[in-house]
């Protein structure tokens, strides 16, 4: 076989190339990061190797001690990476360096704006990686063999970081994979040994098996008394710690440390919002280092995206993602579980349903909410407003996922609010709760399509009037949320727009006379009403939220909200006709000239008017909108007649 039959050409997935183009772009103020990835690549490589060997020892090959080896080259201006981790065979090196494996990557990348310093940002979530090599090299070569796989079916792959790259079998004597970079002519000081070793301290001291740098010996010299002191050889040397961070004490690790083991673990490439490192022992022992990102991943909401820890059994790596020890509220948050009470062995389906599985779950969650309380809580609200932009969606979802903790999870909510009018969701219950009124015994909120929906709906007018609060919801996920948190701290949350809105027991006895009197008044009127409108409304009343409007319609207590119809017809299922209460401002000046028109056709047309209005305001849109234009200008037209 000829070299140019063996050596084949291959293009890189589009994407690959775009995130190559905006990674140079974004990095060339940081360049030295390469390193850092490609020695999380390294270690990672290892850890992939012990856990298979764990089942299958002779995967050593008499080479059992894990390590990653740093050489420099100055004449041919190389810096190679070589670990003797797993390797790869061809196929995984097209698909692990030609494509990104991510599900939602496409639809990602096609949402991108062109934007190159607004891309870069966006982007940020998807790690460095690999293709940071050519950051600093414009030409990589990697050499690999697979572990357990002979010396001849190794395989090097090429690329200038351009279109393409090349694949060609080689023959290589050791497992695992050697990462050449040929440096660009402007990128030399990489070739410097202490700039490399402080490299490797700045960002991966934290890797828990060696990080090995070629010591030079020294040569043959003479000692004081004339004779000999022989030549020494060169050694490599480890210049991390290389011990696994999360098994020290606290107290020794720095910030610094934290902050770069969370890019190694989780390929993100911003520092995290906060942290949580915590040994347990007693009936369960584990180590845990969790941490909160300060950005949303792009796939938060993707069903397939993969979340969950890094598991390891006594410092040996088992597996990434294991979705088990977080509820599903908190699949964003990233870390390391340690245990020592799981078998080496374990498995994705062995830990599926173990009591030990659920302690750890249990001792993570708390954990988590432990550190999201300390957040919630600090006097400065930036951290904590920026976490809740990012992941509150998510948080969300826990009163109706996690029983146990729905408390603390109550007290880690935010909501917009009418105290303070903005779309910024920055109220807690407990700051509700404390603002309330003498008197007051409910939490108040209105779920409605928007802010402005919300914040403008006439359900509100009364309360607003009176200075009582309201919790202004308009997130997908609030009508959820709200069914499943009824009450706070012994005080029932309720809908403005649900059933009697009874505040009578905030006002003072004058006003309350005042409101049977009017509501015997206008009996005969609500009961006009009633019969003009027929089986469109469930009743009608009068109403004790309006102070502006003429009328609005609301939803009996225990009927669907409109907000639920909306989220299950959006779903495609089918709900049934609920039929809205519609109350009436008996105070409005509208009102009150309806219920002066005595022809009954009249009558009839002003109150349709009134309900579709209110229907209107409520719903965002109308059954049969082209019957309501038609009885407005019909009424229009009288006007103008009369005018
Ligand atoms: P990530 O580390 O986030 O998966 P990278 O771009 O850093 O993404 O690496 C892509 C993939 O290439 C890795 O997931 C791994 O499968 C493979 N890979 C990279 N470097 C090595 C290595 N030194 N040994 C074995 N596999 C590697
Ligand atoms: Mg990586």
């Amino acid at each position: 076989m000829t070299e140019t039959v063996q050596k084949q050409k291959h293009g890189f997935q589009a994407e690959v190339k775009q995130l190559l183009q905006l990674m140079i772009h974004s990095l060339y103020s940081n360049k030295e990061i390469f390193l850092r990835e490609l020695v999380s690549n390294a270690s990672d490589a290892a850890d992939k190797l012990r856990f298979l060997a764990l089942s299958d020892s002779s995967l050593y090959d008499n080479d059992g001690e894990l390590r990653v080896r740093i050489s420099l080259d100055e004449a041919a201006k190389t810096i190679t990476i070589s670990d003797n981790g797993i390797g790869m065979t061809q196929d995984e090196v097209i698909s692990h360096l030609g494509t990104i494996a991510k599900s939602g990557t496409k639809e990602f990348f096609g949402q991108l704006s062109g934007d190159q310093t607004k891309d870069s940002q966006l982007i940020g979530q998807f790690g460095v990686g690999f293709y940071s090599a050519f950051i600093v090299a414009d030409k990589v070569t990697v050499k690999t063999r697979k572990a357990g796989a002979p010396a001849d079916s190794a395989v090097q792959w090429e690329s200038t970081g351009e279109g393409d790259y090349t694949i060609e079998p080689i023959v290589k004597a050791s497992r695992g994979t050697d990462i050449i970079l040929h440096l660009r002519e402007e990128e030399t000081e990489f070739l410097s040994q202490w700039k490399v070793e402080s490299i490797v301290t700045k960002y991966s001291d934290h890797i828990s098996i060696p990080v090995e740098m070629y010591q030079e010996g020294t040569p043959e010299r003479d000692g004081e008394d004339g004779e000999k002191i022989p030549a020494t050889e060169g050694y490599w040397k480890a210049v991390n710690k290389a011990t696994a961070l999360w098994m020290r004490d606290k107290s020794e690790v720095t910030d610094n440390e934290y902050q770069e083991f969370y890019k190694h673990i989780s390929h993100d490439w911003t520092e995290p919002l906060t942290w949580s490192h915590n040994k347990v022992e007693g009936n369960t022992n584990y180590t845990s280092l969790l941490y909160v990102p300060k950005k949303a991943p792009f796939d938060l909401w993707n069903r397939e995206a993969r979340h969950g820890l890094k598991l390891y059994v006594q410092r040996v790596f088992i597996m990434d993602d294991a979705e088990q020890f977080m509820p599903s509220y908190l699949r964003f948050i990233k870390g390391v579980l340690d245990s020592s009470d799981l078998p080496l062995n374990v498995s994705r389906e062995i830990l599926q349903d173990t009591k030990v599985t659920q302690s750890l779950r249990k001792g993570c969650t708390s954990r988590v909410l432990k550190m999201l309380e300390k957040m919630a809580k600090a006097d400065d609200q930036t951290e904590y407003q920026t976490f809740w932009t990012e992941f509150g969606q998510v948080m969300k979802e826990g009163p109706a996922e996690d029983f146990a903790n729905k408390e603390t999870i109550a007290k880690l909510l935010r909501f917009a609010s009418t105290h303070t009018d903005t779309a910024e969701q920055n109220v807690s219950l407990e700051a509700y709760v404390s603002r309330m009124k003498e008197g007051q015994d409910e939490i108040y909120f209105i779920v409605a399509d928007s802010f402005e929906a919300a914040k403008y709906s006439p359900h509100l007018e009364v309360l607003r009037k009176k200075g009582i609060e309201v919790l202004l919801l308009s997130d997908r996920i609030d009508e959820w949320l709200m069914q499943h948190l009824t009450e706070f701290e012994g005080k029932k949350l309720r809908s403005v727009a649900k059933g009697n809105l009874d505040i009578s027991k905030l006002d003072d006895e004058e006003t309350k006379k005042a409101q049977e009197e009017t509501e015997k008044q206008f009996a005969a009127v609500t009961e006009r009403f009633k019969t003009a409108l027929g089986d469109q409304v469930k009743a009608v009343k009068i109403s004790h939220r309006l102070t502006d409007s003429p009328a609005c319609v609301v939803t009996d207590e225990f009927d669907m909200s409109t907000q639920m119809i909306k989220l299950m017809e959006s779903v495609g299922q089918k709900v049934p006709d609920v039929k809205p209460i519609f109350e009436l401002n008996p105070e409005h000046a509208l009102v009150k000239h309806i219920a002066d028109v005595q022809d009954e056709t009249q009558f009839k047309q002003w109150a349709e008017v009134l309900l579709d209005q209110a229907l209107l305001a409520e719903r965002g849109s109308l059954k049969n909108p082209a019957t309501f234009v038609s009885r407005l200008n019909a009424l229009l037209l009288d006007l103008s007649k009369k005018a």
